[in-house]
């Protein structure tokens, strides 16, 4: 079975991150979508993000009734920040043999991968797929590669002019999955969840903009 971990903080989760997993779902035939929220994601914050109890909720509520696609406490609290190459370590064993397992990550996320932890491990821990967002191009994904995994120039320069496909890499391949193009940030949700509930629901799920405005989330912080 094709299996996907979706990380992020999901503060909160929105209609792009539900657009992009359905994308990746039906291009790459993936059955289970791991939605992991973060307790304490790795990279600082400038700001205090919502506590990962109401991160969850939302995503149980996003998720509710979407078959396939599944809140995961992979993530939860450890004391310690939570890097992806050790979530994904230990998700895979709880797979068995027969499953394949996806990393699913927008371009803007992986712009930044070389500063993550144990980079060129985790890229060679499985395939990634890297979807488009707006204001970001998908070219980018190959020249964010730490450089032990660089493509040569003249491979990079084919990858520019295309937008979809893949990069195949000894240990790894990182699909590209254009066409999602969903303006949409949690940092926009957040600055809407001011205003009134009606904007909200153009934006996340209607269970999560009620949670929002019941729970009165980001009402001082955005
Ligand atoms: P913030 O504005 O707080 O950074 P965000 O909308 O970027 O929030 P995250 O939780 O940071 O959401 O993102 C989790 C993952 O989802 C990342 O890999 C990110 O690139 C991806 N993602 C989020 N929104 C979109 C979108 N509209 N299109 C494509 N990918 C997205
Ligand atoms: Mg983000």
């Amino acid at each position: 079975m094709r299996i996907a971990f979706f990380g992020g903080t999901f503060d909160p989760v929105h209609l792009g991150h539900l657009a992009v997993a359905r994308a990746a779902a039906k291009k790459f035939g993936l059955k289970l979508i791991y939605f992991a929220p973060a307790d304490i994601p790795p990279h600082k914050q400038k700001r205090a993000l919502a506590g990962f109890a109401h991160r969850y909720a939302m995503l149980s509520l996003a998720t509710a009734g979407q078959p396939g696609f599944v809140p995961s406490l992979i993530d939860a609290y450890t004391g310690m920040p939570n890097y992806s190459f050790e979530s994904l370590v230990r998700l895979k064993k709880t797979l068995s043999r027969s499953d394949r397992l996806y990393f699913l990550i927008g371009v803007d996320a992986f712009k930044d991968i070389s500063t993550w932890y144990k980079p060129v491990e985790l890229l060679n821990e499985c395939d990634f797929i890297v979807a488009s967002r707006p204001g970001y191009s998908l070219a980018d994904a190959a020249r964010a590669l730490p450089e032990a995994l660089q493509p040569p120039a003249s491979e990079l320069e084919k990858l520019s002019q295309h937008r979809s496909g893949f990069i195949r890499l000894p240990r790894t391949t990182l699909h590209l999955l254009d066409r999602v193009n969903v303006p949409i940030s949690s940092t926009k949700v957040r600055t809407l969840a001011q205003g009134s509930i009606g904007r909200l629901r153009r934006f996340v799920p209607k269970a999560v903009a009620d949670y929002i405005k019941k729970e009165r989330l980001y009402i001082e912080n955005s």
